[in-house]
């Protein structure tokens, strides 16, 4: 007897869309591999010294034949205390994107739907349609108006939704939410949920790039059960390359999206060197302090050549070079220069814009150099 493939009638989600691997810039621009400079992945330029040190000397101890602690007791703990929060507020995962995944997992049905004050972080779209959900986007304001929340329509919105997406600091504009506006959304939608006798639906706020703007909206969680915040040991502890984030919350939502966790999905070594880095607060002090003074250098330098560089409380600058011609034009002027930026593609509301990561002063002095040839 013959069995019958059915085929899979659930559309196929778009996959998240890199920009060009250092092999492949190589050989499209014939440029020699260690040339390559990213600017498009919005990490820190090197790890901090400690982590790298105790790593060096072989501090760290891992028992690498055992899987790491089933409740990462340590890792939990040091960001417990990192972020005020309790043990129980606090979930591990591998790197904020494996958090946001478990969130589309536990909060999105298939056929549910999501909302995404756009533009903002290309995983919310990839992972809503994964979850089979539908993605409903809200424009943000203008650049003039600091692409802040439309906090009425994001509402109007997520009157049926599911779950909304908030990110903030927001990645690519560069800026945070206005004082105030995200507690009023989470206002609004819970006084609209008690009218229903419904719950309302979940905020999960990506706050990845906090420790940059030296503004978090963590302490909210104690009063909006339904608020997921979002954060990561990849950019300001510069440690993305061992890929630790976390989910923090009210128990009670962690303990929805725990059951959806793969067991040991961060590594031992990950969880040991997250664990001391997130003690060593100066550290990442330090890190966000000369990236904020790079970014200021390298603004004023790329401004002087003419990019029209919005502002940024971010280790990344958004470049706005009017058309998607122009952007386009620039981006290949890098590439051939060895100097990867992010691109957004035609048909993205930002594809007259780029991206750049804020690197160390030799590297930006690369961007600066290759921008200046380009304008000649
Ligand atoms: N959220 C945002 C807004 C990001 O920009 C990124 C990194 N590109 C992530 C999450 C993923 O971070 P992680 O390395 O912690 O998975």
């Amino acid at each position: 007897m013959s069995s019958t493939l059915t085929p899979n009638a659930r559309p196929k989600p778009a996959s998240y869309a890199w920009e060009a691997t250092d092999e492949e810039v190589a050989a499209r621009y014939d440029v020699a591999l260690d040339e390559i400079l990213r600017f498009d992945l919005n990490t820190s330029p090197e790890p901090p010294a400690l982590a790298a040190a105790s790593l060096a000397r072989g501090a760290f101890q891992p028992v690498l034949s055992e899987y790491p602690p089933s409740n990462y007791g340590r890792l939990v703990q040091a960001a417990a205390d990192v972020y005020e929060a309790r043990p129980q507020e606090i979930l591990v995962g591998a790197g904020a994107d494996e958090i946001l995944d478990l969130a589309g997992k536990a909060f999105l049905p298939a056929g549910g739907s999501a909302v995404i004050p756009v533009p903002s972080y290309a995983m919310y779209r990839v992972l809503t349609e994964q979850r089979g959900a539908r993605v409903i986007e809200v424009p943000r304001r203008p650049a003039a108006e600091g692409w802040a929340l439309d906090i009425q329509a994001t509402a109007d919105a997520a009157a049926q939704a599911d779950l909304v997406w908030l990110c903030s600091p927001n990645n690519p504009t560069a800026l945070a939410e206005p004082d105030g506006t995200i507690e009023s959304l989470l206002g609004v939608l819970e006084a609209r949920a008690d009218r229903a006798g419904a719950r309302p639906p979940i905020v999960i706020l990506d706050e990845a790039y906090a420790e940059f703007s030296g503004v978090s909206l963590l302490t909210l969680r104690t009063r909006h059960p339904n608020l997921v915040v979002v954060r990561t040991a990849s950019k300001a502890y510069a440690l993305a390359g061992l890929r630790v984030g976390f989910a923090i919350a009210h128990p009670e939502t962690i303990a929805e999206i725990a059951p959806y966790r793969p067991p040991a999905s961060v590594s031992t070594l990950s969880a040991m060197v997250v664990a001391e880095a997130l003690r060593d607060g100066a550290a990442m002090e330090a890190n966000v302090a000369r990236v904020d003074r790079e970014r200021d250098r390298l603004g004023d330098a790329l401004g002087e050549l003419g990019w029209y560089l919005g502002p940024s409380v971010t280790n990344f600058l958004l470049a706005d070079f009017g058309t998607a011609e122009r952007a386009a034009a620039i981006a290949e002027g890098l590439l051939r220069r060895a100097v990867v930026p992010r691109t957004f593609g035609t048909g993205h509301p930002l594809a007259a814009f780029l991206r750049f990561t804020i690197r160390d002063a030799s590297g930006n002095d690369r961007l600066i150099a290759a921008a200046a040839e380009i304008a000649r």
